[in-house]
């Protein structure tokens, strides 16, 4: 069995050791990562994530416990092997790029060459070579303030890999990047993690990174909590008998991230007692119905997915059941966008529909997905329900409470189990509209 790249067993880091402001940033800390791996170091701020990092990069020697690379205690080398070390096996990329201002983007890159053998000019073209390569060889002769933050986050990965380490380390890298520019740089530290087979140790808070590691190591005060395998990756590390016990945990915390193990218990046996589906079908189906709303696949092609086998990449859901799935969705999309319309602001009177028509629609839409007729007064009622639920003026309950009310009282006198159908569905349909921005 392949031994592990990377050992730490019982690490203890400690700040300020000995004075009143001793700190322990790091405790009784177990890691094994093997030759190969992408190991995602995950946690809130403060939690001992950078600490873990800078310690496996050398430049923080363990408190107690111990930590081998390669079998080696780093901290044992003299300093000349330390810094040939941290020089050729390990590369790393900051948060904050870490680029010389002074220096052009060549020379930035080129520059941790030049305490090995290559003269100027294999050097310069090694630098360029890998600029063209993370797609920022044509500003290499400019200064990095120049260039845009994604730019040179691109430049740092490039220098980072010039001496060709073995473990490539990153301190969130994308923490200053917009969100297209986080995606360039995710793509590429993948790409070398997958073509270039470089171990990677990525720190970060983002939980949309999860994905891209095999393993993700939990941090919470200076403890690692958890460690969560990616199961939509082929695992490098050898599973030991018994350990497969833990999948289904590991796949609820791939849905949960942020969720402790005993609530993932919990929801393991609410999915158990409610619902058909796998976590793996639950994730797929999950995909394709995140594709089919954003427009980017049409129904026909949302059927298939959802039909396909689970090994050629589908749901595997059955194709009656898949129909149905697709037309709902359809339905509640294209209802939806009543919603939209009705609560868009109007400056003209050029349009086509009121707000009175666009709830009598909508009310439409209830009665004949629920196959219910009513009469003149119930209808008015529902269409003022309606404009009232979808402005905000009541809230859910109220407008489930009013479906059960009489008519004389401006309600529907419907009996409890079809309030809840009707209200459950129109919520939905409130859902798929209504666009609601988190920035005030
Ligand atoms: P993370 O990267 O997860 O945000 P860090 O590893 O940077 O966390 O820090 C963990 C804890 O150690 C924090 O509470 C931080 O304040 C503390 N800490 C980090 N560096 C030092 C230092 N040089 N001296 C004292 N305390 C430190
Ligand atoms: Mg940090």
């Amino acid at each position: 069995m392949a031994k592990p790249l990377i050992v730490c067993r019982d690490l203890s880091i400690i700040y300020n050791k000995g004075k009143s402001n001793e700190f322990k940033a790091l405790q009784g800390v177990n890691t094994d990562i093997y030759e190969g791996e992408y190991i995602i170091l995950f946690g809130a701020s403060g939690s001992g994530k950078s600490t873990l990092m800078y310690s496996i990069q050398g430049s923080l020697p363990p408190g107690e416990g111990t930590l081998l690379i390669r079998g080696d205690d780093i901290y044992s080398y003299p300093p000349s092997e330390r810094v040939y070390f941290q020089r050729y096996v390990m590369g790393i990329i900051f948060q904050s790029f870490n680029l010389i201002g002074s220096l052009s983007v060549l020379d930035n890159v080129a520059l941790p060459m030049i305490f090995c053998d290559a003269d100027r000019t294999t050097r310069e073209r090694r630098a360029q070579s890998l600029l063209e390569r993370f797609g920022v060889g044509h500003v290499s002769h400019k200064i990095p303030a120049m260039l845009s933050g994604g730019q040179q986050q691109r430049v740092s990965v490039a220098r980072s890999m010039v001496n060709d380490p073995k473990i490539l380390l990153a301190d969130e890298p994308t923490g200053n990047l917009d969100s297209v520019s986080t995606q360039q740089v995710m793509d590429k530290i993948d790409e070398i993690n997958t073509f270039d087979r470089r171990t990677i140790i990525m720190v970060s808070h983002n939980a949309a990174h999860l994905s891209y590691a095999h393993r993700v190591y939990y941090l919470k005060d200076g403890f690692v909590v958890r460690e969560v395998v990616n199961p939509q990756r082929k695992q490098i590390k050898p599973v030991r008998e018994g350990e497969t016990i833990v999948t289904e945990l590991e796949q609820l915390a791939r849905l949960f991230p942020y969720d402790s193990v005993d609530t993932l218990r919990v929801k393991s046996m609410v999915n158990y007692l409610t619902q058909q589906y796998t976590y793996d079908q639950l994730i797929r189906l999950e995909h394709a119905i995140s594709l089919f709303i954003k427009g980017k696949i049409n129904k026909d092609t949302f059927i298939r997915a959802l039909i396909l086998k689970l090994e050629q990449g589908g749901v595997e859901i059955e194709e009656k059941e898949a129909k149905r799935m697709a037309h709902t969705a359809e339905l509640l999309m294209h209802q939806a966008d009543d919603i939209r319309r009705f609560r868009a602001k109007k400056d003209n009177d050029d349009i086509f529909f009121s707000q009175h028509k666009l709830a009598e629609r909508l009310k439409d839409h209830l009665l004949h997905t629920h196959g219910m007729n009513l009469s003149k007064e119930q209808n008015e009622n529902l269409v003022e329900m309606i404009a009232d639920r979808v402005t905000g003026v009541v809230e859910e309950a109220q407008f489930n409470e009013r479906l059960m009310k009489g008519v004389r009282g401006r309600g529907l006198a419907l009996d409890t189990k079809e309030a809840d159908g009707l209200t459950r569905y129109f919520e939905k349909i409130i859902a798929q509209g209504v666009d609601v921005s988190y920035k005030s």
